[in-house]
């Protein structure tokens, strides 16, 4: 991507640097800044042969060799409809209609990119210049590049390849929207339930916050605390023609412990408790009938805590704990904590796991 003016100034955030490991999850990352720095292994790893057959030509030459479509050439240049801009290698959401400008640059071009982590910078000196590469989070696929010199009040100007996106309109996202349902999990650290998830055959979209407290939009810190009554939860959009709600809550119940009141293994405080967040009656109904059959089968020997609560609002954690497995795998907690999880999960549903 070309750049508008020369003098663009660096903008890159500063590599993580954990400072006093702790094997719980608050001490770990409290530390931590964001996580859009290079360095981190995709959650999708696929071979070039892979890809190749996946993508079509051009878009393999831009998405995994860092090509760059002609200028004024992309199908989603003009593009005003309503709707969302994914990834077009992995279906990764990475920016909406609204977030869409007119940059007369030649490639599409948006002001700001969708919260959670979904993109990553990487700075990039090819061709002489000094850039800022943005490449998806998810399956690493190269999408152009970021500059500071947009014309809206967030300054930024994501100048992204046509072919590097697949666009969904809003009409499209009802019919599968109709498909989908969400529901809102606590059990213990969200970086192993979240982790879990993605994995599940069926899940579309999980996403780590807080839900169930009392202070609006709290830091992660903040809930550390343990005083903003939030839990730390992971919310799942499944589609329901592949997975179910009953699945969805027979893994909970397989990777965390419900029966130790406001604790998980090391990690202790309210905002690790076990609660299942339903959206309505059919949710609260099925969550029910699956404790009460647990307690029945006596499957645990201790009775089960988990909380059964009406859902109220879920608020995204910070950047950086978005995919935070994926992107730690060599950390302490991730793998004397979270990898044990994961294998077994692994073993428990290795039918259902996403190919
Ligand atoms: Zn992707």
């Amino acid at each position: 991507m070309k750049t508008y003016n020369k003098s663009i100034r660096s903008y890159y955030l500063v590599a993580i640097v954990f400072l006093g490991l702790a094997l719980n999850a608050c001490g770990q990352a409290s530390t931590s800044s964001n996580k859009k720095t290079a360095g981190k292994t995709p959650q999708i790893q696929k071979t070039d042969e892979e890809w190749k057959k996946e993508l079509t030509e051009d878009q393999y030459y831009v998405l995994r060799q860092q090509g760059t479509e002609a200028a004024f050439s992309g199908e989603l240049l003009m593009n005003k409809e309503k709707g969302v801009y994914k990834c077009a290698a992995c279906g990764n959401e990475l920016f909406t209609d609204d977030m869409k400008f007119d940059s007369h640059c030649g490639w599409p071009s948006f002001d700001k990119e969708i919260k959670g982590g979904k993109i990553i910078t990487k700075e990039d000196y090819s061709h002489g210049m000094r850039r800022t590469e943005i490449e998806c989070a998810k399956c690493g696929g190269h999408l152009g590049h970021l500059f500071d010199d947009g014309p809206t009040e967030t300054g930024m100007r994501y100048c992204v390849n046509s072919l590097s996106l697949e666009f969904v309109s809003q009409k499209e996202l009802k019919t599968e929207a109709q498909k989908m349902d969400t529901i809102t999990l606590g059990g213990g650290c969200y970086w192993c339930v979240e982790a879990v998830y993605e994995m599940l055959e069926g899940v579309v979209k999980v996403e780590s916050g807080f839900s169930g407290g009392t202070v609006n939009d709290p830091s992660y810190k903040q809930v550390c605390t343990g005083t903003t009554g939030h839990a730390e939860v992971v919310q799942i959009v499944y589609d329901n023609t592949k997975t179910s709600l009953d699945e969805i809550l027979k893994v909970f119940f397989t990777v965390h412990d419900p029966t130790t009141l406001n604790r998980q293994g090391a990690d202790a405080g309210t905002q690790y408790r076990s609660v299942i967040f339903y959206r309505n009656e059919d949710q609260k109904k099925t969550a029910m009938s699956i404790i009460e059959a647990l307690q029945k089968e006596k499957v645990y020997s201790n009775p089960i805590v988990t909380q059964v609560d009406a859902f109220k609002k879920f608020y995204i954690a910070e950047d950086y704990h978005q995919d935070y497995y994926s992107a730690n795998k060599e950390e302490p907690y991730c793998k004397l904590v979270i990898q044990p999880k994961i294998e077994k999960f692994e073993k428990v549903f290795k039918d259902r796991l996403k190919k």
